[in-house]
């Protein structure tokens, strides 16, 4: 049995059949924005493996970061003791959010930081008195981890999730945003006034409203106005529900501001961010709450936070994450994203005539075609392939989320296979003509 064969009939990779048909790619090693991969040769990362790897692979500075740490202790346990990659990574991550966000949970994944940041929204009404506010609202569209509560948040109807139902705690959904980072005054209070009332009738049980701010991610590659945010945020204050913003995908830089939520100017009760804090490195989230919150997330009774996971604050994945966001910031990486902005609006725009693109989302270093069916993703990745990109569609959408180092040639090879592939698609039999509304009206959008 080759290593290919043994990978394909015992190894599970995500949101596949244990014994699929396809033969992967096997990754040898990566450098900048390159894969090498042993049948494929090299090929351009357009997905930042997963939206993570935002300064490239092997990034000398992030090597010796880990390195250093590693001649030090790979992990401690952080349950009664602590550690000077924690202290100096929660020092780094209170002095870059709002002076208020000060209360930083360490975790090791994405879905874990959301699931933290629920708890902490339980505890802190039982701690207020108000144990009945125990339920959640979410968006429509949105992707907030596949746990069993984030896996509820996810959409009812088009995640990836339906077949848990009954199974799943049932939130207060929200619609979906309507799509464009610019809206019509008229879109954005009908929005808001709809939303308000839903939140108004279940104020009583709802303790906190979770999002993802400015850019929906996995649920559908959508970018919504920073007014909507900026209004959402107003009425959770007025009627008294925590905001949770799931910045797992947006943080550091994505939007083209450091954190999505600067674009409507507001601060969230809790912040949850992964993925990119490490540089996509090592596996770590954190969840970064008020302190303001904490005497009431411990309530009369001095309750401690309910959570510890194992690799709490890892060594190594601190040291990566310090690294990185020094990586980050010492760089001019808003003239980066405006640069591959730019260029990914330019590269795409032609792509409006098609009559089966039903809308193209450019926002900062990210950029989605909706079709108006389902990709054929073998066939989009087979064009990567034979152009030396790796790229990865789902449903009826084919993005890129490129790292911030990739240069001007390697986005041209990308914004040549996802062009290719928007054009070979087959445009629907009947179209609809709402859809083709909503491609006119959303322009892409920087
Ligand atoms: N929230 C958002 C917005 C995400 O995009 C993801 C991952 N795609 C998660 C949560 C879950 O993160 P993880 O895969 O690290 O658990």
């Amino acid at each position: 049995m080759t290593d290919l064969q043994f990978d394909q009939r015992h190894l599970w990779h995500p949101y596949t059949r244990l014994h699929s048909k396809a033969t992967l790619p096997l990754v040898e090693r990566a450098e900048g924005c390159t894969l090498y991969t042993r049948d494929h040769g090299p090929l351009i990362d357009a997905m930042s493996s997963w939206w993570s790897v935002i300064h490239g692979y092997n990034r000398p500075e992030l090597n010796k970061a880990i390195e250093d740490q590693l001649g030090k202790m790979a992990h401690v346990m952080f349950g009664g003791l602590t550690h000077q990659p924690a202290i100096d990574l929660g020092k780094k991550l209170v002095d870059i959010t709002p002076p208020e966000l000060d209360a930083v949970f360490f975790s090791d994944s994405g879905s874990v930081a959301v699931e933290v940041a629920l708890k902490m929204a339980v505890q802190y009404w039982q701690g207020r008195e108000k144990p009945h506010k125990r339920q959640f609202a979410t968006l429509r569209s949105g992707y907030h981890g596949d746990t069993f509560a984030t896996m509820s948040m996810s959409d009812p109807d088009d995640g990836m999730h339906k077949r848990f139902h009954g199974l799943l705690h049932e939130p207060i959904f929200l619609d979906a945003p309507p799509l464009g980072f610019e809206a019509d005054d008229h879109v954005v209070a009908d929005y808001l006034r709809k939303s308000k009332k839903n939140l108004q009738q279940n104020r009583d049980k709802v303790a906190a409203l979770v999002l993802e701010p400015i850019m929906q991610n996995a649920g559908g590659m959508r970018v919504y106005s920073p007014e909507i945010l900026a209004g959402l945020h107003d009425i959770c204050k007025e009627l008294d529900i925590l905001l949770i913003l799931d910045e797992i995908a947006t943080g550091f830089g994505r939007t083209g501001r450091l954190f999505a939520y600067e674009w409507a100017g507001i601060c969230p009760d809790i912040l949850c961010l992964g993925k990119a804090l490490t540089g996509g490195y090592l596996s770590l989230a954190a969840t970064i709450a008020k302190s303001s919150l904490a005497p009431d997330i411990e309530g009369p009774d001095h309750a401690p936070l309910m959570h510890g996971p194992t690799f709490m604050a890892n060594p190594l994945a601190t040291a990566a994450a310090n690294a990185s966001i020094e990586l980050l910031l010492s760089s001019n990486w808003q003239q980066k994203i405006k640069n591959i902005a730019r260029q990914l609006r330019e590269g795409l725009s032609s792509l409006f005539a098609l009559p089966q693109v039903e809308a193209i989302i450019v926002k900062g270093a990210m950029a989605a075609i909706h079709l108006d069916h389902p990709v054929d993703a073998a066939r989009v990745q087979q064009i990567g392939f034979e152009h030396g990109v790796w790229i990865r569609p789902f449903r009826n959408l084919i993005y890129t989320m490129p790292p911030y180092s990739i240069s001007e040639s390697e986005l041209a090879k990308v914004i040549e296979v996802i062009t290719r592939s928007a054009r070979g698609m087959r445009p629907a039999i009947a179209l609809r003509r709402d859809n083709l509304a909503i491609a006119r009206r959303d322009k892409p959008s920087t």
